[in-house]
């Protein structure tokens, strides 16, 4: 049944210092009796830099959810290894299950500049944490397609490569798009955004809480960057999309675009030049790769040959989704490259 919620405006910011105790027995379609609004959870730990936690951005990953509720069950009632801030973003979009609703902006590309009370509500988040002087920051996220886990750092310095490394040894690097959470907080602390594979798949939940305990434990992060074999790390050179006014299938080749059936079992696989991406009926192929900038360089990666649209370079997707909501209001995945 299609879902028809709609965002109730203007978002509010509310600010606690405790973990509800409602928290051990919630699910995610009950995170508003728990979390009315949007919220900043300030905990006071042994070791008093705090470590940033940035949770529910996107409101089908639940994935942060539960590292919530485990929070909350480990420490109701006994001390934190370390202070913690955890902002608890689209409560309203968890409440419905979807990514965003409409009448809002997607949580995690309002971190830069704007002037809509949503951009509002998370610089207030940004300018409490950032004068807290943060040990590291975490934003926790979900893949809707068949991804390994890894994590993403928007500043190749040793901690945050530390930090990525800590939670998978596949790491991405990316300064676009230059209005995530992660970004912001990159400007003044170690900053990664960990991916932990399907929304609510256990193994990303129990890696994710691991990462947390074993930051809150820490005491500092090395000087040095990680050694080579600790990450696999790449970088992003574009995003592919499709064409708005164009329809697509995946193996059905009288659909205008058909994208190869398999293409979600490429995620992180390194691809050679001449590999088949999609077969295209008509004159025009509506797949086009865009750069940080927006700019068309699909001619750089894809060339057609008779009906087929090749790689023209070696290249490593990821994030790529079968899902045509998120295909539609994002990209259908992501080009990177060894960095
Ligand atoms: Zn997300």
């Amino acid at each position: 049944m299609a879902d028809l919620s709609v965002a109730a405006a203007p978002p509010k910011l509310d600010r606690i210092d405790y973990l509800p105790g409602g928290l051990v027995d919630a699910e995610p379609r009950d995170v508003r009796s728990v979390f009315p609004n949007p919220t900043l959870i300030t905990l006071p730990g042994e070791r008093s830099a705090p470590l940033c936690l940035t949770t529910l951005l996107h409101g089908n990953e639940t994935t942060s959810f539960y590292i919530l509720r485990a929070l909350a069950e480990r420490y109701g009632d006994r001390p934190l290894p370390r202070s913690l801030m955890i902002f608890v973003g689209n409560v309203e979009a968890m409440a419905a299950g979807v990514r965003y609703l409409p009448g809002q902006p997607d949580f995690n590309r309002i971190w830069a500049q704007g002037n809509t009370a949503y951009h509002r509500l998370v610089h207030e988040v940004a300018d409490l944490a950032r004068a807290r002087r943060p040990f590291a920051s975490i934003d926790i996220h979900n893949n809707s397609g068949a991804n390994p886990h890894y994590g993403c750092v928007n500043a190749l310095r040793p901690a945050d490569l530390h930090l990525a490394a800590m939670f998978a040894d596949i790491g991405v690097y990316y300064r676009n798009p230059a209005t995530t959470q992660s970004i912001a907080f990159s400007s003044f602390c170690p900053a990664i955004t960990v991916e932990c594979g399907r929304s609510g798949d256990a193994a990303g939940i129990a890696r994710a809480v691991d990462l947390v305990e074993r930051t809150m434990r820490l005491d500092s992060f090395p000087t040095t960057p990680p050694p080579d074999d600790a990450m696999r790390l790449y970088r992003t050179v574009g995003a592919v999309r499709i064409d708005p006014g164009s329809d697509f299938a995946f193996g059905d080749n009288t659909a205008p675009l058909s994208l190869r059936p398999d293409l979600e079992t490429l995620n992180f696989v390194d691809l050679q030049q001449g590999t088949q991406w999609a077969t295209v009926r008509g004159p025009v192929s509506p797949l086009q790769v865009v750069d940080e900038h927006g700019g068309d360089i699909t001619a750089q990666f894809f060339v057609r040959d008779g009906d087929a649209i090749r790689l023209t370079r070696p290249v490593t997707p990821a994030m790529v989704t079968r899902d045509r909501t998120v295909i539609r209001q994002d990209c259908l995945c992501y080009l990177m490259e060894p960095l």
